[in-house]
């Protein structure tokens, strides 16, 4: 066989080539809908990977990008990985500190930031010794007449002046193409470096009909950001199936969502709980329904039932429950029925859609004990999740090689089970387990269990010490507007759907959680808050 390379640019070319009609539309942060197709993306590309030369960027050098879903940022994706430097996504809704310490360790070289990041580049600026120069990426009628960037660079003006004629070069399918940190919701952020041999692995995976199922049939409207592990994969996967990508730009709430999934014909969606939650009050407020949308994933933190089954039942959409971290490219294990179950009762079947899922073709799993020893897969059992496969992480990025999975396995600091028929079910984050009398309470059933009342908003369970049992579960709960609920109230609906022993202590009411720049519930901000409380 022929010893080609994968190759992230691979991926243009083809889409180039055999999809040149194929539209991307982008919202953009200065307003108003840009529109492209992947012919358009290559020759921009090829010109932006002619302005990395000129500015000096060389293979392996870290370029940095602070930007929403929009073409340009498509363009950084390709034109830095395709030349073979590394493309740096930071998630903007980190705290300054936190995007000082990545950039730096990082150690990009230049800094590409949409027109909203402004105010936040000026304020990181001055202790990012390693940036060069920055890049607004706008055109000349949008920058900033006065600024206190040093060496501060017009986008659109960079392209402009270069010519569309590249080569991609061709190297080691396993050379350094895109870096992600861990969100650090339980740690210092830690840089997750993906190759150009992950990254395809993982698109063609990606794309598989018990994962995504997505063809050149589909529209694409990526709502989980392009700083958030790559997006999931989507901006790789669109070109490979050449389907038509919808880039929502700045524009991630719900009116604003729905408008692009109607007027542009989206069939396909991912995003994190929180937004379809937003989406689904705004749909039912309005009483609008799905012209063409017919599938989307939500992952990224547990799923509530609750919120599968409204867009399944009355919104009629396929609704699948995917896990991953950024240590998996991100996607581990997509929630789709094998047909053995198709016979099952509705509520037989809901049952397994509310587990994460099975592993995809890539990645290999199991279940251990604190001993190291392999667990059943019983759906009973629960023990430390650890994963390995190609596209699976071996060594954080600047760190020592072979600290990190020297059993061979990457330990993902998930509790979880895992069923006979293979699916997988998180119970807690190992750090978020509740340890009752020396038996485990899962945090996260106890949250989906709260979130299903009809009066409450969102809830988090925290374990709080206790004189007899060690720890006992607290519910803090944020209800919703003009509803009132009593903590008695509450807990009398956990009857008969828990034992006994695993309804929450006690109830605290608040107005608003903490979440990580994710959208994910901070629970280590939680546990401070209630640190001392007493029962
Ligand atoms: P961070 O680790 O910094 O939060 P990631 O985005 O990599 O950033 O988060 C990965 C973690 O998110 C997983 O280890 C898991 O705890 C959680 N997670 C992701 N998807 C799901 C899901 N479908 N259900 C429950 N937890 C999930």
């Amino acid at each position: 066989m022929m010893n080609t390379p994968l190759r992230i640019a691979g991926l243009l070319e083809h889409a180039e080539k055999w999809h040149a009609d194929t539209e991307i539309v982008s919202r953009l942060p200065e307003g108003g809908l840009h529109r492209t197709t992947y012919a358009g993306l290559g020759r921009r590309s090829r010109q932006l990977a002619n302005a990395l030369q000129r500015l000096g960027i060389r293979s392996g050098d870290r370029v940095g990008t602070l930007a929403w879903n929009t073409h340009r940022h498509l363009e950084l994706y390709y034109a830095v990985s395709g030349s073979g430097a590394v493309c740096h996504t930071s998630n903007p809704r980190l705290f300054p500190e936190q995007l000082v310490y990545i950039i730096n360790h990082a150690e990009d070289r230049l800094l590409f930031f949409d027109l909203t990041f402004l105010p936040l580049v000026e304020k990181l600026a001055p202790s990012c010794p390693t940036v060069e120069a920055w890049v607004l990426m706008t055109d000349r009628a949008h920058m900033p007449e006065t600024t206190t960037l040093p060496n501060l660079r017009c986008y659109e003006d960079l392209l402009a002046a270069e010519s569309d004629e590249f080569e991609w070069p061709v190297f080691d399918e396993n050379t350094a193409s895109s870096l992600c940190y861990t969100s650090g919701t339980t740690d210092q952020p830690k840089g997750v470096l993906y190759s150009h041999r992950s990254t395809l692995l993982h698109s063609y995976a990606a794309a598989l009909p018990d994962c995504f199922n997505c063809s050149a049939r589909d529209v694409i409207l990526p709502v989980v950001p392009m700083f958030h592990v790559n997006a999931w994969g989507i901006p790789y996967l669109a070109p490979m199936v050449g389907c038509k990508l919808v880039l929502p730009g700045p524009g991630l709430d719900a009116a604003s969502l729905y408008e692009l999934f109607e007027t542009e014909g989206v069939t396909f969606t991912a995003g994190v709980p929180t937004i379809w939650f937003g989406l689904l009050t705004f749909m039912r407020e309005k009483q609008l329904r799905f012209s063409t949308l017919r599938q989307m994933i939500v992952g990224g933190a547990s799923c509530p039932p609750a919120l599968l089954r409204a867009f399944d039942e009355e919104l009629g959409v396929t609704i699948r429950h995917a896990w991953g971290m950024t240590e998996t490219s991100p996607l581990g294990t997509v929630c789709t029925l094998k047909p053995q179950q198709l016979s099952l009762s509705p509520d037989e079947q809901f049952a397994i859609q509310t587990k994460q899922g099975r592993v995809i073709f890539g990645v290999d799993m199991q279940i251990v004990d604190d001993e190291g020893r392999e667990l059943p897969h019983d759906g009973v059992a629960f023990g430390d999740l650890l994963v390995r496969g190609p596209f699976i992480v071996a060594d954080y990025f600047g760190t020592e090689p072979g600290q990190l999975t020297p059993s061979g396995w990457f330990r993902t600091g998930d509790v979880a089970t895992i069923d006979p028929a293979g699916f997988m079910q998180i119970t807690d984050r190992s750090k978020d387990v509740i340890k009752s009398g020396g038996e485990w309470i899962s945090s996260i059933e106890l949250e989906n269990l709260a979130i299903g009342h009809p009066s409450v908003a969102e809830a988090a369970v925290i374990g709080v010490p206790h004189p007899k049992w060690s720890e006992r579960p607290l519910l803090v709960v944020v209800c919703k507007p003009d509803h009132d609920l009593t903590p008695e109230e509450l807990l009398a609906f956990y009857d008969g759907k828990v034992a006994r022993w695993w309804v929450p202590e006690a109830v605290e009411f608040v107005t608003q959680l903490p979440h990580t720049a994710t959208g994910k519930l901070l629970k280590t901000q939680i546990r401070k808050d209630f640190d001392g409380y007493q029962w």
